[in-house]
């Protein structure tokens, strides 16, 4: 990924500066990327995700609520993002996935209204996080319920030391990682060159 280098480069130094590490494995950046939103970060990570996928032919980008949203909103199609919490309020026939989260450590539904894709579409999938990817097998299922095709997946920060990453290339998909972490701990984290 030439060229990627000083996007990938801002992410990294801010993950070093403003980054720190909970029990469990937990990388916590929530005063940039999971709680409050660094706006500038955000706009330069949204316009290398445009830089790497602006020519597989995306019509539609799918995420997960909430912090996949901020990096979502780059390209000029649609967003849609699934919901995690049960809501009363989607109209119609939805998709449905159960996620096991590696956060919180239990599973949750995620929905997705039918009207929002279908078998035209051909969906780029953002999320904040990859780490054993059941958030992004979620988001796969409702894609092949759809029929939709995947173009491709891009990631904010991905944990290079849970296997995820290495499963979902193994299967074939365009993975863009923006910062893959190879080891972490309390006062020290190491990036994998790519
Ligand atoms: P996975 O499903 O790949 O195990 O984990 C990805 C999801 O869990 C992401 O959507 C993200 O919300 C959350 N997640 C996993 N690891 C971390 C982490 O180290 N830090 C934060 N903030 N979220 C994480």
């Amino acid at each position: 990924m030439k060229g990627a280098h000083s996007q990938m480069k801002l992410l990294e130094d801010r993950i070093l500066q403003d980054g720190q590490v909970r029990p469990g494995n937990v990388l916590k950046v929530d005063c940039f990327l999971n709680h409050q939103l660094d706006v500038d970060l955000l706009d330069k990570i949204g316009e290398e995700f445009y830089r790497i996928f602006k020519d597989d032919g995306v019509n539609k980008i799918l995420t997960i609520e909430a912090s996949g949203i901020a990096i979502a909103c780059h390209f000029d199609v649609p967003v849609v993002f699934a919901k995690k919490a049960k809501s009363k309020n989607i109209d119609g026939d939805v998709y449905t996935s159960t996620v096991h989260s590696y956060t919180y450590g239990k599973d949750y539904n995620i929905t997705l209204a039918q009207k929002f894709l279908g078998p035209n579409d051909r969906v780029l999938i953002l999320d904040d996080f990859l780490a054993n990817g059941k958030a992004m097998k979620g988001l796969l299922d409702v894609c092949n319920q759809a029929g939709c095709s995947v173009a491709g997946i891009g990631i904010c920060i991905e944990k290079g030391f849970q296997p995820g990453g290495a499963e979902l290339r193994a299967a074939g998909y365009k993975l863009a990682s923006l910062a893959i972490v190879n080891e972490m701990s309390d006062d020290h984290l190491t990036f994998r060159e790519q």
